[in-house]
């Protein structure tokens, strides 16, 4: 079994670390690698490394950052199908759902790669007389990034891109599940011509994050994952006196409306659903369906859900993968047994499937469970796989009063064919990302990523206008040149005034 190290400085090291973790195949089950659990020891090599990097990478000029930038996004952009391989050997997702992380991870470095413009000031002739006022950003120094493991590449690239191209240095501490991505990613950062220490990757555990949350020299902190984790993140970073971002997990709610193209909200629940084994921050976990549209509808979300093909992530023709761990399978079978016992009706069950050749993977197949009630456990939990709970109700506004009451709001949808009830749907809900007959509404990288209420802790989105603002402070200048010809105005003890 190959050892995952860290990348530090450039070159992969196993550090400190004794302590190892597993790395599973979630298709066959088997454990395929080690990957290093890092100690404090390592976490210190990792952000002295950086910041003696940022010395002079936050001095290289804009056009020296943007050439690695692009250079960058075209090794990514040539490697997707050997990342996305990484991808499905440790998280499981299909091959194709891998390569469309990369790519949407590729579409933040493309922004990032305007940053010339993206960080250009604002000036101000004659503010006051014979004074000019200008502002700039500059960056923070050493920042961190911790992820989850359902993107391995491109919830990292939601952070990286963005970081390096306003002159910080980066440590990233991914998933430990599926922590292969990182190092390939950090290989192409280098071809790409990136400074050795601008791009680290440390992997490890809680003893790795608490190292980072503590440091004295990291200046922010990003963070993507699951909601208590996220609330922890921010709460002892903040406490620390660094810049957070922490984004949590998700509850997302898709509306259906008896006038909605009903075979086509099917086909877009179903995908959104069970895409990715429902291990996607941003998936569908449930429905509420309005009124009349409940009953055709279930009936076409039923036939669609029960024909997913489920398999390996390397076999072509399946269109879901395993779930990530076995404790997440056994997790997920476990909450679909307690919707059953709380008197909802399981009309999709997905428990104990078993692919032929891969007895041992961690499959769950799709499950749809219907009249389900807001105080069963599956709906009150973020079950994070393939399992789509539908609840009725007899209005849209009894609809958005129950998102509303919900804790998360990351991600929501309305499927109609009235555009005053999407009016109403999208001003009146407290979710930040919403789909208008769009289910997953990941926002384009020139917008920013972000919930509200348990989705996101901090005052910034990710990536975006948001990202640039996160990962830089800004300074105001304000000057004058005195025309030595004028007459000395003399001492004035007043506060300054504009003229
Ligand atoms: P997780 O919270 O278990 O782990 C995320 C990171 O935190 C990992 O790097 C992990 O090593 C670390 N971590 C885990 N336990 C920790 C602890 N006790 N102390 C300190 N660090 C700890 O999340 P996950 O299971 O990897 O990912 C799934 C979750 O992420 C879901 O809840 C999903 O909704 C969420 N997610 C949210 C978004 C978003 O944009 N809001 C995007 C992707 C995933």
């Amino acid at each position: 079994m190959a050892t995952i190290e860290h990348w530090i400085g450039g070159s992969s090291t196993e550090g400190a670390s004794t302590r190892r973790g597993t790395v599973f195949n979630p298709a066959t089950g088997q454990a395929q690698h080690e990957v290093v659990l890092a100690e404090t020891a390592d976490v210190d090599t990792a952000v002295a490394t950086a910041k003696e990097a940022f010395a002079s990478w936050s001095q290289a000029s804009l056009s020296a950052r943007t050439k690695v930038l692009f250079a960058f996004r075209e090794l990514v952009n040539a490697n997707v199908k050997e990342l996305a391989e990484i991808i499905s050997d440790e998280h499981g997702k299909v091959l194709s759902d891998a390569a469309g992380e990369v790519q949407r991870g590729l579409e933040v470095i493309e922004f990032a790669c305007g940053i010339p413009t993206l960080l250009k000031g604002d000036f101000s002739d004659q503010a006051s007389n014979g004074v000019d006022v200008y502002s700039f950003r500059e960056p923070l120094g050493v920042v961190a990034g911790i992820t989850p493991f359902n993107f391995p590449a491109m919830v990292p690239m939601w952070m990286h891109p963005v970081a390096i191209a306003c002159g910080n240095t980066f440590v990233l501490k991914p998933s430990e599940r599926d922590p292969s991505a990182s190092n390939y990613v950090a290989k192409l950062w280098q071809r790409a011509g990136l400074p050795d220490g601008v791009f680290n990757v440390v992997h490890g555990d809680k003893v790795a994050v608490d190292a980072i949350l503590d440091h004295p020299d990291i200046a922010a902190v990003s963070f993507v994952g699951s909601t208590p984790i996220a609330r922890y993140i921010h709460t002892r970073a903040t406490a620390n006196g660094k810049r957070v971002q922490a984004l949590g997990g998700a509850k997302n709610h898709a509306i259906i409306l008896p006038d909605a193209d009903l075979e086509y909200a099917a086909n877009h629940l179903t995908a959104a659903a069970f895409g990715s084994a429902g291990e996607r921050c941003m998936a569908i976990s449930a429905a509420v369906a309005v009124g009349a549209a409940g009953d055709p509808l279930m009936d076409i979300v039923n036939r669609k859900a029960s024909e997913v093909v489920v398999g390996s992530g390397r076999d072509p023709k399946s269109e879901m993968g395993p779930v990530v761990t076995a404790a997440a399978k056994e997790r997920i079978e476990s909450l679909i047994g307690t919707g059953e016992s709380q008197g909802a009706k399981v009309t999709v069950d997905g428990r104990g499937l078993k692919v032929p050749g891969f007895e041992d993977g961690f499959f769950v197949g799709p499950t749809v469970i219907d009249q389900v009630g807001v105080e069963m456990d599956v709906y009150r939990e973020e079950i994070f796989g393939p399992v789509l709970s539908v609840v009725r109700t007899d209005t849209v506004d009894a609809a958005i009063d129950l998102i509303n009451a919900n804790q998360y709001g990351n991600g929501t949808a309305i499927f109609t064919s009235s555009g005053e009830a999407a009016r109403r749907f999208q001003r009146g809900v407290n979710v930040g990302m919403i789909g208008i007959n769009v289910p997953i509404p990941v926002p384009m990288a020139y917008y920013s990523f972000g919930g509200w209420k348990d989705s996101l802790f901090g005052d910034h989105h990710i990536y975006g206008n948001d990202g640039t603002h996160f990962y830089t402070r800004g300074k105001v200048v304000t000057t004058r040149w005195p025309d030595p010809s004028d007459t000395p105005a003399g001492v004035d003890l007043g506060f300054p005034r504009n003229h």
